[in-house]
């Protein structure tokens, strides 16, 4: 008899596992989503007025260095390799982003080398800080005053809702900072779109007879005893039915237009002065640059903190929110039967490829024991 599992949650947390449990025979899976559609925040679809494959919930790009990740999606669809190249609006003018030696050579009317803009910055540095214990003192640390209150300030401040000085560190390491001209905004050694976006990735990975997928159904914890197990891909505290509060998110609001030819001439552009209220405009069609289309859709993209009806997006993760999510640790790790995954699932700030590497290490662990002593987390969220 094969062992049924339920799955909460149709984005790729859920899908990776699910497909890597059923390919081995011993699985029957029914994945749940609340919402109509699967792919989760990947969703993307093509605009009915004008063709152009939208990213719904805000950009993806994807990269990744994993090669098991990179030849996992490729199975699935055809990659176009893409360079994601951000442009930065300052009170300065336009920049490239992240920041690299042109960004510091046009910042500061410079025609500097490597090593010049290297020691430059060095210098501007605040020299007291040895150990950065917040966002501020990161960015003071590594690229000085100047260069922080143009590009970082005001963009944090609108993204994340809270001084950038109460985060952590770690947020700006996400970025990084070049003395040469790569423009990349990413490290990573893979990068590229899917020919057709997301979601057909997503059905084609759910397409199998093992599996059922039920959209405008949310899983209900009580129904656990159904299954012999249970992965939830939904945020930890919805599934306690947030007995002992709420963890705090940041949501994203999309405020779209159609407009003639090329709006903003990049697929990114982020709006770094804190009197804009808005903190990037995103233009689709830059994202699919082998299609030609005559009109163009952008989403002007503004950020909040998420309401209960609001789609979560950032876990703020501040001491306070850690403190919750570590009792809410200690529920998850007493309740049998169930392994919470994903950024919501487990509250971490995660790239889809991060996600994906992560379920696919988890189908590896799980099948490599006994049912009864799957773990509780995907990976620790503390
Ligand atoms: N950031 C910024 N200005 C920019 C781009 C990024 O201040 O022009 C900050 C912001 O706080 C953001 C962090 O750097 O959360 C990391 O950037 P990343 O692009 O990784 O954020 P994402 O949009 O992927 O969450």
């Amino acid at each position: 008899m094969k062992h049924k599992i339920a799955i909460a949650g149709a984005g790729f947390a859920g899908a990776v596992l699910a497909r890597e449990l059923v390919e081995t025979g011993d699985f029957q899976v029914t994945v749940f989503d609340e919402r109509d559609h699967i792919a989760g925040n990947c969703f993307t679809k093509r605009d009915d007025e004008t063709g152009i494959l939208l990213h719904q919930y805000g950009p993806h790009i994807f990269n990744t260095s994993r090669k098991d990740v990179w030849d996992y999606v490729n199975r699935w669809s055809e990659f176009v390799p893409f360079v994601n190249r951000v442009k930065a609006v300052t009170r300065e003018g336009v920049f490239s982003m992240p920041i690299n030696l042109l960004t510091i050579n046009q910042y500061f009317k410079k025609k500097m080398n490597p090593q010049e803009a290297e020691d430059f910055l060095k210098n501007l540095s605040k020299k007291n800080i040895s150990e950065p214990q917040n966002f501020e003192e990161q960015a003071l640390k590594f690229l000085g005053s100047a260069l922080y209150k143009s590009f970082f300030y005001g963009y944090t401040k609108k993204q994340w809702g809270v001084e950038p000085q109460e985060l952590p560190a770690s947020i700006l390491k996400r970025l990084p900072v070049r003395f040469n001209y790569d423009d990349n905004y990413y490290n990573q050694k893979y990068q590229g779109l899917p020919v057709e976006g997301y979601t057909p990735i997503v059905q084609k990975i759910l397409k199998h007879d093992d599996i059922e997928v039920r959209l405008k159904q949310k899983f209900k914890p009580q129904e656990k005893d159904l299954y012999h197990h249970v992965f939830w891909s939904g945020p930890i505290d919805s599934y306690f039915e947030f007995k002992l509060g709420r963890l705090r998110y940041r949501t994203l609001k999309f405020e779209k237009f159609v407009a003639q030819g090329d709006f903003q001439g990049n697929p990114v552009i982020n709006y770094c002065e804190a009197e804009v209220p808005y903190t990037r405009i995103t233009e689709h069609k830059h994202f699919s640059p082998w299609e030609t289309h005559e009109k163009t859709v952008c989403f002007k993209e503004y950020s909040d903190f998420a309401k209960p009806e609001d789609t979560p997006y950032y876990p703020l993760r501040l001491p306070e929110d850690l403190t919750l999510l570590k009792k809410y640790v200690e529920l998850a790790e007493q309740e049998n039967k169930v392994t919470f995954i994903g950024r919501l699932g487990t509250y971490r700030y995660l790239d889809m490829h991060v996600v994906i590497g992560e379920s696919l290490d988890l189908a590896k662990v799980c099948l490599s024991k006994n049912i009864s002593d799957w773990p509780s987390f995907s990976q620790s969220p503390l």
